[in-house]
């Protein structure tokens, strides 16, 4: 049986880490990092991502400012929260929780975040900085991938990482950061995406497959290598009428068919998602050092 990658013990690690670096922010310097949580609406999924958030920095001892704002909420009025973010000397970082309701432009808000609180690492400056190898906040889905390896040993030094989907958020800054000159990194990088005609033919030759597609069970047994480690980002809800809440969370992998053939894989939940919580918080952190 391959080895299933605990992320949510991995994530605990490192917020034992940072947590001693919130206590020592404060205690050294009188500095409380602060991280403005904003979300837009009431969508389920949200709520529960800035839930766990909200819930992450308390934790930690990070200073989180709540904003709920209405659906009705008008462009103009969620810039004007950001400009007053950006001023506010109590706050290192601003997260705006995507998606955003249809008549908000999301990439206006998003470009409207000063790139030194971007700890989501979507401002296009920052993304810039990340691909030519200069210090900067990364994506946190993509960091939390690099550090899950990292923290499993899995060198990417010379494989083949094939990764299917080219999101912004997710599968290209993931290639870029797998391509950099880093010991982390270095490695040989294939994307695959919606118009990439025969998927398997690509995976089947990788040493490491990122799923990050957002639909069920579509790598199985037959795209993958065996021995090969598998991460998937993917984090999908397929009915099921068993649970009380009427359906369950699958991966973009099918776990079952190649759990027993692969070395290593990401179980969904509890492998890559926790990850991505706890690469905001070092984010945010990393910002709030900026005061000292
Ligand atoms: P997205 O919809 O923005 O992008 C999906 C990508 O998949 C696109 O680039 C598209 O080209 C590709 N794609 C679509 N159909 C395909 C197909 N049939 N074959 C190959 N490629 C195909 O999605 P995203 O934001 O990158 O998210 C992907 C998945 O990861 C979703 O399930 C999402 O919920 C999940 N996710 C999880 C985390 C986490 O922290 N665990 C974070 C971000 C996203």
């Amino acid at each position: 049986m391959g080895q299933i990658i605990d992320g949510k013990k991995i994530a605990q690690t490192i917020k034992d880490e940072l947590k001693i670096e919130v206590d020592s922010l404060i205690k050294d310097h009188g500095i409380t990092p602060g991280l403005a949580v904003i979300l837009v609406g009431a969508d389920p999924a949200s709520e529960s991502y800035v839930k766990g958030k909200r819930r992450t920095c308390k934790a930690l001892g990070i200073y989180a400012k709540d904003y709920n704002l209405v659906a009705e909420t008008s462009e103009e009025g969620l810039l004007t929260i950001i400009e007053e973010l950006n001023q506010d000397d109590s706050i290192d970082g601003i997260l705006v929780q995507l998606p955003l309701p249809s008549h908000i432009n999301e990439e206006k808000i998003l470009l409207a975040i000063d790139p030194k609180k971007d700890v989501d690492g979507f401002h296009p400056e920052n993304i810039g900085r990340m691909m030519i190898g200069m210090d900067t906040f990364y994506s946190c889905t993509p960091y939390g991938i690099i550090k899950l390896l990292e923290y499993c040993d899995i060198s990417t030094e010379g494989k083949h990482v094939c990764i299917v989907g080219r999101s912004n958020i997710v599968g290209k800054p993931v290639a870029n950061l797998l391509l950099q000159k880093h010991n982390l990194a270095n490695a040989t990088v294939t994307v695959c995406h919606s118009r990439t005609p025969d998927i398997g033919y690509h995976t089947r030759q990788a040493d490491i497959i990122i799923a990050a597609v957002g639909i069920p069970e579509l790598i199985t047994k037959d795209m993958v290598k065996e021995g090969a480690v598998i991460i998937d980002v993917g984090v999908n809800r397929v009915e099921d009428a068993t649970k009380k809440r009427g359906y369950r969370l699958v991966g973009d992998v099918n776990f079952e068919e190649v759990k027993d053939y692969v070395s290593h894989i990401t179980p969904v939940p509890g492998g890559v998602g926790p990850m991505t919580i706890t690469m905001l918080m070092f984010n945010t952190i990393k910002s709030a050092k900026n005061r000292i």
